[in-house]
């Protein structure tokens, strides 16, 4: 099931703020729209996080992923042998989210997710550049997302692509956690329903 799906089963709306109050107050947090439901926040803050941008494109959910992740980045960072740019970091953070959020690739923006392309002739034609309208993630894809930010040389990417392939575990087994928690919270309604049979 699409992770849409699952999150709209239980009601979740995603980060809600009040934007009359200024200081971005929340109107029903994230944390408490889980616990209405019975699934738990804590268990995997950051992989909830990650499910939220990747299914509701969540605004707020991304800021808090991108603060979590780079504490985590920093971290991974302590062991790195010489200098390297504050902006290195946010390149690593924002490559390393849009991969574990798009596991299936960034949507292709030639055709914009359609995979079909219209030629000059007016036919229509499968999209050449893409697969199924998504640009999956290569050492090539991640290292043309990593150079929006940071444009080193190929090289120098591959240094920091160990950080960046950690990085994504890291945030990829949190969401594992979370899509658990979820798994087994609907086990326990099936079993709900079928004692009121
Ligand atoms: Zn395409």
């Amino acid at each position: 099931m699409r992770i849409e799906t699952l999150l709209s089963k239980f009601a979740i709306k995603g980060i809600n703020y009040d934007p009359q109050s200024g200081g971005g107050k929340a109107l029903l947090s994230a944390e408490e729209q889980l616990v209405v439901v019975g699934l738990c926040w804590h268990e995997s803050p950051v992989g909830w996080l990650v499910l939220f941008v990747e299914g509701l494109r969540d605004v707020h959910a991304l800021k808090q992923l991108q603060i979590a992740t780079r504490g985590e980045t920093l971290r991974l960072m302590e062991d790195w042998r010489g200098i390297y740019p504050e902006k290195a970091l946010t390149a690593l953070c924002a490559t390393a989210i849009a991969e574990a959020t798009q596991q299936n690739g960034q949507v292709c923006p030639e055709c914009n997710g359609s995979a079909i392309v219209v030629d000059k002739n007016r036919n229509r034609r499968k999209c050449q550049c893409c697969k199924a309208g998504r640009i999956v993630w290569t050492q090539e894809t991640r290292f043309a997302y990593f150079a929006q930010v940071l444009p080193v040389t190929f090289s120098r990417f591959q240094r920091y692509e160990k950080v960046l392939n950690r990085l994504v575990i890291w945030l990829l087994n949190n969401r594992d956690i979370a899509v658990i928690a979820i798994d087994r919270q609907i086990e326990r309604e099936k079993i709900k329903a079928i004692r009121f049979i």
